[in-house]
């Protein structure tokens, strides 16, 4: 049997000396793991699509970390649009080593009235979009391969899925289609390049607030009704993906591949089965 090295890690800065980037990185979740991965000690490239004022602030409050940060506007969508974003991104750093796929979005209607428009819109972004991205990183990983001083993987990509990767959702058909596509997608990267020592795993997050879900908490009767579906009974926060979110870039988690970790208050734990049943 081989000699098998546990990496010794500073709690404190258990990114230090990578490079990270995060896709939708310019608000809710993207934002947070953004700086979040700042304060573990990473450089961070900020993907943005439209606002570039506010990937600009991101940066700034990242870089007060002592780490370097850049904006970067891409489409996920669009193929020329990601290899450019990482062409600009490796250039800058010298390379990439933590993926975070978070681009996303929705567009919501019932099933027998949604249009092709919508429906290739959502699994543009959120699917396609993180294929691309996913296997622009992998060449970079693959050409890099592992570098023992930085991380004992050559990579690590972080697919934000959904707890609507298991969970149906009415009224959603585009968007719980593409989280549970994202699903089968990370699972096949991460078994074909485990050899590589590149590690795919996902975060399925359960209702964070943030924009895309602000009709669900913004007001106290929406509160309520979204808490029947939390048994930990409060919403969550952008920091509670973007904490693990770190835990999943670090060598910390460099057993755990091809993984969902739900992050959900217990939102998949089928709550209506509590009292009933
Ligand atoms: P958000 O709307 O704040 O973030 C989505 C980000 O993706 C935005 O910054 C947006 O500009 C960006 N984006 C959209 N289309 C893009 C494109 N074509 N190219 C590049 N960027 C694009 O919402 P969020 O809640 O932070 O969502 C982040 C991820 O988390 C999404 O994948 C979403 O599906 C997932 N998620 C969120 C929740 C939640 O409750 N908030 C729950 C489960 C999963």
């Amino acid at each position: 049997m081989p000699n098998i090295d546990i990496p010794q890690l500073d709690p404190l800065a258990i990114l230090k000396g990578q490079s990270a980037l995060v896709t939708g990185g310019s608000s809710g979740i993207g934002k947070g793991v953004a700086i979040e991965f700042g304060k573990a000690g990473a450089n961070v490239a900020v993907n943005y699509s439209h606002k570039a004022d506010e990937a600009e602030e991101i940066v700034k409050e990242i870089e007060s970390f002592g780490v370097k940060a850049i904006a970067v506007k891409a489409d996920v969508s669009k193929e020329e649009d990601v290899v450019a974003m990482f062409k600009e991104v490796i250039s800058t750093f010298g390379t990439v080593d933590i993926l975070v796929n978070n681009a996303g979005m929705q567009k919501d209607s019932p099933f027998h009235e949604m249009s092709l428009e919508y429906w290739n819109k959502v699994i543009g972004v959120n699917l396609t979009g993180q294929f691309l991205c996913a296997r622009e990183a992998v060449k970079e990983f693959l050409r890099r391969g592992v570098k023992k001083e930085v991380s004992v993987a050559a990579g690590k990509i972080i697919h934000m899925s959904s707890v609507h990767e298991v969970v149906p959702w009415a009224g959603h058909a585009n968007y719980a289609a593409s989280k549970g596509g994202i699903h089968m997608l990370m699972q096949t990267i991460a078994q074909e390049l485990a050899p590589q020592k590149i590690r795919v795993n996902a975060i399925g997050p359960g209702a964070i607030k943030t924009p895309i879900n602000r009709v669900a908490w913004e007001t106290e009767e929406a509160y309520n009704d979204l808490m029947k579906l939390i048994p930990y009974n409060r919403i969550g926060l952008p920091e509670d993906i973007a904490r693990t979110a770190v835990f999943l870039a670090s060598d910390y988690s460099d057993y755990i591949n091809g993984s969902t970790i739900f992050v959900d208050g217990g939102m998949t734990l089928y709550p209506g089965f509590r009292t009933g049943g």
